[in-house]
């Protein structure tokens, strides 16, 4: 594995990531909002995570900015990175298929919102973003950058911290018992663990 394919990978990957997305986003638009928090701390959040996610490593691939935090490229990291990334992309398209129109890029509550258990539901709340969390993991195993290999998981752990909490509350909001029974079954981000 060279420095080049593992940022062609990590390209591809985001590809991946546009293409599982792009029909649900679309889908999404034609489903009513009844309920939403999409407010400028929201998009700040996004905003954060995009820049971590795509916009560091993607200057960076294309530039070399910022030169000064480069440190050695390992091939074996790399070739490790391919796991994350391949757990990332099939985590996502789960999550999306399972959500299927309960889905929304931020904290929205759709008209006819159902709570959705099953598939990768069943066992975690926040699958979606247990798969960012895997696409931070590859980043930093593929780009041999300190900045650029660790802003993904920076960008998605604030996301994370500042949006969970708000999430869980709305959703006890507008779904209640049921919901907080099955949080009481199962965890946020792994199995069985956290
Ligand atoms: N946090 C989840 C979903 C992210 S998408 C995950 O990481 O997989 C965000 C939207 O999903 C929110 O607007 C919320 O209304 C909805 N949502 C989150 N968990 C849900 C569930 N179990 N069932 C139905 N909708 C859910």
């Amino acid at each position: 594995m060279t420095q080049t394919a593992a940022a062609l990978i990590w390209f591809a990957g985001l590809v991946g990531w546009y293409v599982i997305r792009h029909p649900f986003a679309r889908k999404a638009k034609k489903i009513a909002v009844s309920k939403s928090l999409f407010d400028p701390r929201e998009s700040i959040l996004l905003a954060i995570a995009s820049l971590g996610l795509f916009l560091i490593p993607g200057l960076y691939i294309l530039t070399g900015i910022p030169a000064s935090l480069d440190r050695p490229f390992i091939a074996a990291a790399a070739w490790l990175g391919l796991v994350p990334l391949c757990a990332s992309l099939w985590l996502f398209r789960r999550s999306h298929v399972d959500l299927g129109r309960n889905w929304s890029i931020s904290l929205e509550i759709r008209q006819h919102h159902t709570l959705v258990k099953t598939g990768v539901y069943r066992l975690i709340r926040h699958p979606m973003y247990t798969s960012f969390f895997l696409l931070g993991l590859a980043q930093m195993l593929l780009l041999p950058n300190w900045l650029a290999g660790s802003s993904g998981l920076i960008g998605v752990t604030i996301l994370f911290v500042f949006r969970v909490r708000r999430e869980e509350r709305m959703m006890l909001q507008m779904i209640g018992d049921e919901y907080r029974a099955y949080m009481a079954t199962t965890k946020r981000l792994i199995p069985w663990v956290l």
